[in-house]
């Protein structure tokens, strides 16, 4: 009979920054548990690491080495390194269905030749990928959920049909679903709505429709503690473990055993931590979208000129963009280097959860995705909500309004955030009585992750939960 310490489980992830990074740190936790963790992703992500820190293919390979238990294995999604899979995004889903699956399932069964897994855990966008050789090997599936709980209840009920809906195509239609506030449709994730490229709101179809057929156990990155009725709303429809916040150790005190600029796609400019050495506490607003959003020129100006206006000192993150991809022509208003040079620092790319740590940030103007909200919680950092698409309205609406460690930015459905109103919001969070407040509650949130993590934490408690569920499976399918 196997035994908790033989246990190897499979970690299959998409290439986005936003999946690899709680891949990888979900990966850690277990190992932390004597679980043995294999990640399958894409080349891509091979490459584009490889790539960003100018290393040897062979360097990657020693990644295992400085962390003996976490194996990578790649295969090719079908296009060319080089192809522009976000502006080409069906071309993109159709290769990773036809070609990556095949290439997918030729690795895992390779893989489970030589390893005994017990569970492969997936990311939502392959899921439906993963159905046929899960099942040829009888091998369980998981799945990682990485948004709240309170998503996943919506996009459930719509798509598979539990609750009624009104007409999604007007944001002002109002909702109430079980467990959750009053919502209007512009609060919804917008992939479930009609204006959604069909291709990609596919991909959550299907993702629904597997969690009744394919998916045993369901892992959400969040704690259950933030969103309690949240965590209940899905729970009525899929039992949920609460594993989160997925962030680095040394964000919790603990030692990291990954090197962390590792896993970053893009080139990290780690001198934007010794330009933070040398500004006070609480003075720098950090401003960053994640890896995906591009902002447009309005975008930028708005949030340019609002800079310049407050006076405070700012580390803005605009990652690169792909050569011919929308946006990619953005340019700063005249003269808004000049004018704020000194107080000002725009970098590429750089290690987000240490500029959060960093005690000269004051807070965080972000697009409210997942990772970002729960690596500012860890870090106590006050935010800017400034929600642009997928889940983000619903995180705007449900949790950080929740959470009150923050303010979301105030424009309406297809507008762009007037000058005004990111002044406005910037005052709200960096001066008087309010922003002292409102960093109290920040870092009353902040001391929540470290309860639910230690030992005996609900996190923690969800993580043991889950491997003895995933070891009796196991165990019964052998017996
Ligand atoms: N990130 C980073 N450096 C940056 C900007 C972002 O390391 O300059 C990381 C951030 O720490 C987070 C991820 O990229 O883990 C973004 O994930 P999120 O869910 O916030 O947004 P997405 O990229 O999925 O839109």
């Amino acid at each position: 009979m196997a035994t908790k310490e033989e246990v190897s489980v499979m970690i299959v992830s998409n290439a986005a920054q936003g999946h690899i990074n709680p891949t990888l740190r979900f990966a850690n936790r277990l190992i932390s548990k004597n679980v043995h963790v294999t990640i399958v992703t894409t080349e891509l992500v091979q490459n584009r690491i490889l790539n960003a820190h100018n290393v040897p293919s062979t360097t990657l390979n020693q990644q295992p080495s400085q962390n003996k238990q976490i194996q990578f294995e790649f295969f090719s999604d079908g296009l060319s390194l080089d192809f522009d899979r976000e502006k080409n995004s069906e071309t993109f889903i159709n290769s990773m269905k036809t070609i990556g699956a095949k290439n997918m399932s030729t690795l895992i069964t390779n893989l489970a030749k030589v390893r005994d897994y017990y569970c492969i855990i997936v990311d939502p966008v392959l899921l439906t990928n993963i159905e046929n050789v899960s099942n040829e090997l009888n091998i369980p599936v998981a799945f990682l959920w990485m948004q709240p709980c309170a998503t996943f209840s919506i996009s459930y009920r719509y798509f598979r049909n539990v609750n009624s809906f009104p007409d999604l195509n007007n944001p002002n239609e109002i909702v109430q679903l079980p467990g959750l506030p009053l919502l209007k449709v512009r609060d919804f994730p917008t992939y479930m709505l009609p204006s959604f490229p069909p291709h990609c709101r596919q991909i959550m179809v299907d993702m629904c429709q597997a969690c009744d057929t394919n998916v045993k156990w369901v892992i959400a990155n969040t704690v259950y503690e933030w969103e309690v009725e949240g965590v209940k709303s899905m729970s009525s429809l899929s039992p949920v473990y609460t594993v989160g916040p997925l962030v680095s150790d040394f964000m919790i005190g603990k030692n990291d055993v990954t090197n962390n600029n590792m896993i970053n796609m893009w080139n990290v400019e780690d001198s934007c931590i010794d330009w933070l050495d040398n500004k006070p506490n609480s003075s720098v607003i950090y401003i960053a979208f994640g890896s995906i959003v591009v902002l447009t020129q309005k975008e930028v100006d708005n949030i340019a000129n609002a800079l310049k206006n407050s006076k405070k000192s700012f580390l803005w993150v605009i990652k690169p963009t792909l050569k011919g991809s929308e946006n990619d022509a953005t340019e700063f208003p005249k003269g808004f280097l000049e004018e704020t040079k000194g107080r000002g620092l725009v970098v590429t790319w750089c290690n987000q959860e240490k500029v959060l740590s960093h005690p000269a940030v004051a807070c965080f103007l972000s697009h409210c995705g997942w990772s970002s909200m729960i690596e500012s919680v860890t870090a106590g950092v006050p935010v800017i909500g400034y929600p642009y698409w997928l889940d983000q309205p619903t995180i705007a609406k449900i949790i950080v309004k929740q959470f009150d460690n923050g303010v979301i930015l105030n424009y309406e459905v297809n507008e762009v955030p007037s000058v005004e109103e990111i002044e406005r919001c910037i005052k709200e969070v960096m001066e008087g009585q309010e922003a002292k407040e409102i960093k109290k509650r920040a870092l009353d949130l902040k001391g929540s992750v470290k309860k639910a993590l230690e030992e005996g934490g609900s996190s923690d408690k969800s993580i043991d939960q889950f491997i003895n569920d995933v070891v009796d499976a196991h165990n019964l399918a052998k017996a």
